[in-house]
């Protein structure tokens, strides 16, 4: 039988997050709470396990919105600073916990997190700095405490990135393209998350259009867009328009297992 995954979204918004400082667009000024769109991540729990995949800009107000205490993990996407800027924040986790905390992320990633966080990866390491244990993962599946993870493979431009599926649930953002050997892993999803930012043609992530022709092939029951900017429409106009079964993500939706 599937495993069941529940899933929180904590943020759905793109690298700027919305409101954008200083936009004063009808999608910004909007006061519908789901227009409100923190940097994306999501908070998974699957098979006993709490798994928080990205820790970005937003992290600590995540946190404290979801009311999480604990994380056995945090899987990181890729190194964008929308995805990693939080980190310095999980002090507060090695602080109750006693432990490092576990981060699973590709080589040039953590190659990345050496440079912007050198002080935590230092030597002789200032008292109070971040404790975290990297694992290195690529695009085949692992195990974290005997839980299968699957990652799949995505391209952000040039960017490799990594999305996860946990039993029905699998969560892709910031990628524009997904191998053709990948969409097997995709096969017989109860949700499937997938990001765009705009209408049209982007570099590196999905145009809406995009998102909704991988969503249709993946065929999950249900999809769910995520890493959305001010240049869509608002949270109610968007859904109006999309196909039944596929509808934006918002910061606090809960997907039941
Ligand atoms: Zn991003
Ligand atoms: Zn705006
Ligand atoms: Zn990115």
């Amino acid at each position: 039988m599937e495993k069941k995954a529940k899933l929180t979204f904590l943020g759905t918004g793109t690298s700027q997050g919305v409101p954008m400082i200083g936009c004063g667009c009808e999608v910004c000024r909007s006061t519908d709470s789901r227009d409100k769109r923190l940097r994306a991540s999501v908070l998974v729990e699957y098979e006993g396990l709490t798994i928080l995949v990205d820790a970005g800009p937003d992290f600590r107000q995540q946190m404290l919105a979801a009311g999480v205490s604990h994380v056995d993990a945090i899987l990181l996407t890729h190194n964008h600073k929308d995805h990693t800027g939080g980190l310095d924040d999980i002090r507060a986790f090695n602080y109750h916990e006693k432990t490092a905390t576990h981060i699973y992320c590709e080589q040039y990633v953590e190659d990345s997190l050496r440079m912007e966080y050198s002080y935590a990866f230092a030597e002789k390491k200032y008292p109070g700095a971040p404790e975290w244990t990297v694992h290195i993962i690529d695009d085949k599946p692992f195990c974290i405490n005997g839980v299968e993870i699957i990652p799949i493979r995505g391209r952000h431009y040039k960017l490799p990135v990594l999305g996860f599926r946990f039993g029905n649930i699998a969560y892709c953002t910031d990628m524009n393209h997904i191998p053709e050997e990948e969409f097997t892993k995709l096969e017989g999803l109860d949700h499937f998350i997938i990001n765009t930012v705009r209408r049209g043609h982007h570099i590196s992530h999905f145009g809406l259009e995009g998102a909704l022709k991988v969503a249709e092939r993946v065929g999950a029951k249900h999809s769910w867009l995520t890493h959305l900017s001010h240049q869509l429409p608002c949270h109610e106009e968007l859904s109006a328009e999309l196909p039944e079964n596929i509808r934006p993500a918002y910061d606090g939706h809960i997907l039941q297992p």
